[in-house]
């Protein structure tokens, strides 16, 4: 049988049936590889490997079966030419800095970025001679402004956490490639399902695997997709030495994720746009955040640039940080939480937990106010989800 070439086919089949390459014993579901190490037939083919003449297995730490099945099929679904899988989130981020970074590079950041990518930039990559602007994230012009000569990326997530602003990806991509400079999506919050940064202009998409990807909150990982060139020269060789590998059993999981990704997102999505809906008629809230909602700044940007809305509604009390902490603690079935794209309905106050770390002046810039709470919508009935969260309202 000659083997499938997966492009001519769809995401929902990409997702379900990429990847897997089957072994000897014919097996159906994808195996898991708890191997560390593999063995090669001589000498010389472990030094053919080793020097990448041949393909291969060799350690686990940059070669894994199950990983690889996880990485073939998320490329795929990304549209994108390489995948590699990582221990977290926020350990592909740190690959794709350290992978692309030198001292004395500059990058742009949107600020509404996550927390930890805040951190991240500023901290560490600070400490050894990067310097990050924080830019709005819709703010075009505020861009290309801040682009200097030393530039070498702009990061940016879409729709952002937790106001759901969104980002003109073939636009910004546009400015990046007039300057020089890469352009890299964290595609977290759409998934491939709803939105495809690498098909509009952008050179990398980064994931966390946790969210939508696993999507019943059990594993932490994560995931770069790029073209072969920047993959093969920029972001393997760290991963092989840095050693933030994703392990075979969560590559296992994430598999089985992607297999429901498109409908579970469609799910996502319905539920999301008819609580949306409801909590704008709500007297208590001051403002929802949704881009499904005609009074999204930017909604029509959003429908065209993705499929569906999302998954992520998140709205401002008028009852300040003393309403919102009410309203949470009064619900009975919502996850107190601060992970999202799980089936289970989370609800968080962003401005104490996720956003907590940052001084109030940034977190201010960044628009996170007290009285905000971030709903990342469940699975549930949306009857049940509206009723909880009407106990505090
Ligand atoms: C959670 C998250 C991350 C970090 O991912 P981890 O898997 O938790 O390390 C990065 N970006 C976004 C948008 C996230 O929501």
């Amino acid at each position: 049988m000659n083997e499938i070439n997966w492009k001519n086919y769809s995401l929902e089949t990409q997702a379900i049936r990429a990847g897997h390459k089957r072994t000897h014993e014919d097996e159906h579901s994808i195996p898991i590889f708890t191997t560390s190490s593999y063995v090669f037939k001589n000498a010389e083919e472990a030094a053919l490997r080793f020097t990448g003449q041949k393909a291969g297995n060799i350690y686990s730490r940059f070669t894994n079966p199950t990983v690889s099945a996880f990485q073939e099929r998320l490329a795929l679904m990304e549209q994108g030419e390489l995948c590699l899988a990582f221990a977290s989130g926020m350990a592909a981020i740190m690959a794709v800095g350290m992978g692309l970074l030198k001292a004395g590079d500059h990058v742009i950041c949107s600020r509404g970025v996550f927390g930890n990518t805040v951190l991240m930039f500023q901290n560490y990559f600070g400490k050894f001679g990067v310097t990050t602007d924080f830019v709005d994230l819709t703010d075009t012009a505020a861009w290309a402004a801040a682009i200097k000569p030393n530039t070498r990326f702009l990061f940016l997530e879409t729709p952002s956490n937790p106001l759901t602003e969104i980002a003109d990806i073939s636009a910004l991509a546009g400015i990046a490639h007039q300057h020089g400079c890469l352009l890299i999506v964290d595609n977290c919050f759409c998934t491939p399902a709803l939105q495809k940064p690498l098909t509009l202009g952008a050179d990398i998409v980064v994931h966390s695997a946790t969210k939508y990807i696993d999507g019943q909150g059990r594993c932490v990982g994560g995931a770069v997709v790029a073209n072969e060139d920047i993959i093969e020269k920029q972001i393997y060789p760290y991963l092989r030495t840095g050693g933030a590998t994703m392990s075979p059993f969560n590559a296992w999981v994430f598999l089985s994720g992607l297999e429901t990704l498109a409908l579970r997102m469609k799910a996502h999505c319905d539920n999301a746009f008819e609580l949306a809906q409801w909590l704008e008629q709500q007297p208590a809230i001051a403002k929802v955040h949704y881009p499904g909602l005609l009074s999204h700044t930017q909604h029509d940007l959003a429908k065209r640039q993705q499929s569906h809305f999302g998954g992520i509604v998140s709205f401002e009390l008028t009852g300040g940080k003393e309403a919102a902490w009410q309203l949470i603690d009064a619900t009975e079935m919502l996850s107190i939480t601060a992970n999202l794209g799980d089936v289970k309905t989370t609800i968080t106050h962003p401005a104490s937990t996720t956003h907590g770390r940052l001084t109030p002046e940034v977190r201010a810039a960044a628009g996170i106010k007290e009285g905000l709470v971030r709903v990342s919508v469940g699975l549930e009935h949306v009857d049940d989800i509206k009723r909880d969260l009407l106990r505090g309202l």
